[in-house]
């Protein structure tokens, strides 16, 4: 098991941990702050610096056997520590901070258009989603307007936990149908942002929609009959 140290502060930068297993596939620490791909976010990448001042390229972070279990990709070439070494984890912060204000930005996207999420993608400054939307175009130019004026209102977003039960009585909170809440574990998480949207997610945000700074949409694609793919990407 790796505690997820990102769950509950997505800006920490780096921590302490010590190595539990390593092979050519990947390295399990016993704590980190490198988020594993999951929820249309990439994993992170960044470096892990040993005591005698070597580091090893950390290049994806992906989900283990366990659910809880975090593997550190290195890179092809890697010597790998030993279990038990003590080392500290450090992820490309800059590459994080864009995909944590592009991530929070699809939520509010989310909140803007009708119809269900079939899909998204975050990636370095850009990110869609797909939407359902049944027998109606949208509207380019209403919705990066609407958009911006949510970031510049500057909501606080912060997470919240509810237990599945009352998570199964708001089904209505779900609105990514593509990636289902982990239920099972008691609780879920959420992601609020004040008086805008609130649903459950895993991935990591930013604490005010100002943050993002502002963001055009790049492009409005029909994808089928009634799905909708909207992408965003930042303006400046
Ligand atoms: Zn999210």
């Amino acid at each position: 098991m790796t505690e997820p140290l990102f769950r509950d502060d997505a800006y920490l930068r780096l921590c302490e941990a010590r190595v539990v297993a390593a092979a050519p596939g990947g390295i399990v620490l016993d704590r980190t702050v490198f988020y594993a791909v999951g929820g249309g976010q990439p994993g992170d990448t960044g470096v892990l610096r040993l005591p005698d001042g070597r580091t090893i390229a950390i290049l994806d972070t992906v989900k283990g056997s366990g659910a809880e279990e975090i593997i550190h990709v290195p890179a092809p070439d890697a010597t790998l520590p030993a279990p038990g070494t003590a080392l500290t984890a450090e992820i490309d912060w800059q590459r994080r901070y864009r995909l944590m204000r592009m991530h929070t930005c699809l939520h509010l996207l989310c909140s803007l258009v009708p119809g269900a999420v079939t899909g998204g993608q975050i990636g370095d400054g850009r990110g869609r989603l797909d939407f359902d939307v049944p027998g109606a175009s949208l509207d380019k130019a209403a919705i990066e307007e609407r958009l911006n004026a949510l970031i510049a209102a500057a909501h606080a977003v912060a997470p919240r936990w509810i237990g599945d039960e009352e998570l199964a009585r708001r089904p209505e909170l779900v609105r990514t149908m593509s990636v289902k809440p982990p239920v099972g574990a008691g609780r879920v998480r959420l992601v609020e942002i004040a008086g805008v949207d609130l649903q459950p997610c895993g991935g990591t945000h930013i604490r005010n929609t100002a943050e993002i700074g502002p963001v055009a949409v790049a492009k409005i694609e029909n994808k089928g009959r009634q799905n909708r793919r909207v992408i965003l990407a930042f303006a400046e």
